[in-house]
């Protein structure tokens, strides 16, 4: 039976690369029917923090990845630990200093079989010593790492390309403690667009803040798995099921993957887009502040549903609706609203607007058609102007159905504190 974990040290939040870690081994379990563990390697009490693991079990959540066991936590199986390193010591193979218990690396050449690397030969011999347990009686990440990897029976151990300079020594361990290892798949790194590592200004952000961004969690699942992987048939969007059907070791690139923002949100549009309206008004909603009426929420969202990339994307536009005042954008206001005559027309236009009954899209439009034949100019003469003046935006959604959204009131007064503002 397969079992993976997933294995973090909560001095951090869960990242790009340790989010990408994890859902491979996830992908990796549930495509084989296996188990997903999850395992808190908070041996580091200094530099460990709740904070970080609130952060990473809540992200990890959020996008889905639910473990079979666990979590387990290093810091309460020090027992464990210091028996295998006593077993050591009791065959000569490591040794006493002071309470640090030290071990012997053979000087011998380790082979490690890698399922995405292929063989990899290391020579030990230039190592000498491991620490297995600090002078703290704490263990070190390598030991506290294989012990555990053999007493939950892990199966295969998927993590980043970064720990390779690890497991030639962890092997060691395993030879000493007579264990046959499990396999090893490591991933490539995650590279920023300009083929250097990940920093905060590229990806290496907390998952939670593209969450915050308004990213649904099954297009960041999306996008996770396509860093260094792919199905194969040229898909791009994929949903989860789906994702789980194709997943294979064998299609892990070996080169580092790149990470890019526009795809993300590319795909991000896209699972907007394949979601029910009811869908996306549950997913907005907690993105929108403020009392409003229920009904004609839907009818923004539903405007907006083809339209956005994020849901902080949508929050911005129903700002537009939802704001006493307008807020002008310099740029539009200069290409728009300052020309020649174009005052004139929106006051035109406002008297048109003030005699439409009901304020629908389809009577503005013909209300709107007709001054525009009147005064003998073309749409955009009168629409781009409007849609400034009311939104304070170059660019929207229909205007008439924005109109239409705003109603009758608010749009009167704003046209008519823009005509007291004189820009
Ligand atoms: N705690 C280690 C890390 O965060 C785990 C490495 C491993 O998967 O063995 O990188």
């Amino acid at each position: 039976m397969v079992r993976v974990r997933f294995a973090p040290s909560p001095t951090g939040n869960l990242h790009i690369g340790s989010a990408r870690t994890a859902l491979f081994n996830w992908l990796y379990a549930r495509a084989q029917a296996g188990k997903f563990i999850l395992r808190i390697e908070d041996t580091d009490k200094k530099r460990s923090s709740d904070v970080y693991l609130k952060e990473i079990l809540s992200s990890l959540e959020w996008l889905g990845l639910n473990w079979d066991e666990g979590p387990y936590f290093q810091s309460k199986r020090q027992d464990i630990y210091l028996s295998y390193a006593d077993k050591l010591l009791k065959q000569d193979l490591a040794y006493k200093d002071g309470e640090a218990i030290i071990f012997k690396i053979p000087n011998e050449k380790i082979k490690i079989y890698d399922l995405i690397h292929g063989e990899i030969e290391v020579d030990n011999s230039l190592i000498g010593e491991l620490v297995l347990i600090k002078s703290d009686k704490t263990p070190a990440y390598n030991f506290a790492c294989v012990i555990d990897d053999i007493d939950m029976n892990i199966s295969h151990i998927i993590r980043g390309d970064d720990h390779i300079s690890n497991t030639n020594k962890q092997l060691a361990l395993y030879n000493a403690l007579d264990v046959k290892p499990p396999k090893f798949a490591h991933i490539p790194l995650i590279l920023a667009p300009d083929k250097s590592r990940l920093s905060k200004r590229f990806g290496a952000v907390a998952i939670s803040e593209y969450r915050e961004k308004g990213y649904l969690s099954e297009a960041m699942v999306n996008y996770l798995a396509l860093l260094g992987w792919a199905p194969g048939d040229n898909k791009e969007f994929m949903e989860t099921t789906y994702i789980i059907k194709k997943f294979s070791l064998k299609r892990v690139n070996k080169r580092g993957a790149e990470f890019n923002e526009d795809k993300l949100r590319w795909l991000n549009g896209e699972h907007i887009r394949k979601m029910s309206l009811d869908s996306f008004v549950k997913e907005v909603k907690p993105f929108v502040k403020g009392e409003y009426d229920a009904q004609w929420f839907k009818k923004i969202a539903e405007l907006y549903h083809p339209r956005v990339k994020t849901l902080l994307e949508f929050k911005d536009e129903v700002d537009i609706f939802l704001l006493d005042d307008v807020v002008y954008r310099e740029e539009a206001v200069e290409k728009f609203l300052k020309k020649d005559g174009v005052l004139g027309i929106l006051k035109l236009a406002k008297e048109c607007l003030s005699k439409i009954d009901e304020f629908t899209p389809a009577n503005i439009e013909t209300s709107m058609r007709a001054l525009l034949k009147e005064l003998n100019i073309k749409g955009g003469d009168l629409i781009h102007p409007l849609r400034v003046a009311v939104t304070g935006k170059s660019v929207s959604a229909g205007i008439f159905e924005v109109l239409a959204l705003l109603g009758k009131d608010k749009t009167l007064k704003r046209l008519e504190s823009l005509f007291k503002a004189k820009p």
